[in-house]
């Protein structure tokens, strides 16, 4: 029996590296299986025989050499095996020659089933991946050669490559809540060198960023890149309240780079200095980037619109720069929020001041009738002698 094996994305794309490849793959081609269905993969006990099912009808009934595509992408997130990867597939006719040929196991037309969860993410990371081995970028839907709905009328192209790409702008109003900046930052460093609250420091960077129009999270995530999660230890010390590296290249000495006198003004800076290869526009606030007219000098302003532009600009090389903030930010938006234990005890001191505050009243309104029965005695007494 033809076996089939299953991989997780990275150990796919490991040995595809390892491949000897004896023929150009350019095309990226991407499918839906219709049938199986999400629903067949589910309820099979034996995942290998859905791919085995594929495989009979592919050489038994339309009598191809072997299974039509190199790879199936599960439901479960896994990659399974096809045909050899050195042969054409049977993926779109006359567009077969340099393809490599992705089936999604799903029907994912409208109102059908949807490209979720652990397969889209597997998906994602395998067509990146798959672009960085063969050197393209040239992912193509089905449909852009036939009539059929494939891969799903239910998958928009230019959505999909947006995500693939990480393509996320810098400008815009941050994703992450305050409270998700600060237990992450909490979580990774529970005693951050910097010289206001962590309470403070999520506030500038909300606070700063909106004024300018850059996402806060994002600025945030990258200071924590830059300062090693406000750990330092790098050419900027914790005293100078410099969270981007700013003025700090390879040959600066320890401590030299540049100063804020506040957490807020290194913020703000930090913030300007985002914003100026963001966008041509001028800053809000008054100018205190110490680094901002050299983005001017240097070309630099409004070179870059999204997070991974900053690789080659802001980081130098600066290879993975970006999505190495780009990670940071997707674990910001993932954490859940527990109720703080300080808040609740700050509510328990709230609660207990009401009834203190209460009793208090209560209490002054028995001394008055205690004083207004002392004066009528004192009165009667006056009157008695
Ligand atoms: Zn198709």
């Amino acid at each position: 029996m033809r076996r089939f094996h299953s991989y997780r994305v990275e150990s796919y794309l490991d040995y595809l590296k390892k491949l000897k490849l004896t023929r150009k793959i350019t095309d990226i081609h991407l499918h839906h299986t219709w049938k199986p269905t999400k629903k067949t993969y589910f309820l099979a006990s034996n995942k290998e025989k859905v791919i085995y099912g594929m495989w009979r009808y592919h050489t038994k009934t339309l009598k191809w050499r072997d299974i039509g595509q190199h790879v199936s992408v599960s439901p479960d997130g896994l990659v399974w095996d096809g045909r050899d990867v050195n042969l054409m597939p049977a993926s779109i006719s006359r567009h077969n020659k340099n393809a490599f040929a992705i089936e999604m196991i799903g029907n994912f037309d409208k109102g059908q089933e949807k490209l979720e969860g652990v397969q889209l993410e597997a998906v994602k990371k395998l067509i990146k991946g798959l672009f960085e081995i063969f050197q393209t970028d040239h992912l193509i839907f089905h449909r852009e050669y036939s009539n059929k709905s494939c891969p799903g009328t239910s998958l928009d192209k230019f959505k999909l490559m947006e995500q693939i790409r990480d393509k996320v702008e810098i400008v815009g109003a941050s994703m992450a809540t305050k409270e998700q900046m600060k237990q992450y930052l909490l979580m990774v460093n529970p005693v951050p060198k910097i010289n206001c609250t962590p309470d403070e420091m999520v506030i500038y960077y909300l606070d700063e960023g909106k004024k300018e129009g850059i996402r806060g999270d994002i600025a945030f995530a990258q200071a924590l890149l830059e300062t090693g999660f406000f750990k330092f230890g790098g050419l900027v010390l914790p005293g100078q309240n410099n969270y981007a590296g700013l003025g700090a290249t390879n040959t600066t000495q320890k401590g030299r780079a540049a100063s804020f006198d506040t957490p807020q003004i290194g913020v703000k800076a930090h913030i300007q200095h985002l914003k100026g290869y963001v966008s041509k526009k001028p800053l809000i606030s008054p100018i205190v980037d110490p680094r901002y007219t050299i983005l001017e000098e240097s070309g630099l302003l409004g070179s870059c619109k999204y997070v991974t532009d900053l690789n080659g600009k802001w980081a130098i090389p600066g290879n993975g720069y970006g999505e190495k903030i780009l990670k940071i930010v997707k674990k910001l938006i993932a954490i859940t929020v527990k109720e703080e234990p300080q808040n609740i005890q700050n509510e328990k001191i709230l609660e207990e001041n009401e009834r203190l505050k209460e009793e208090n009243l209560r209490i002054q309104q028995q001394i008055k009738k205690y004083e207004d029965l002392i004066n009528a005695l004192k009165h009667q007494i006056n009157n008695f002698s």
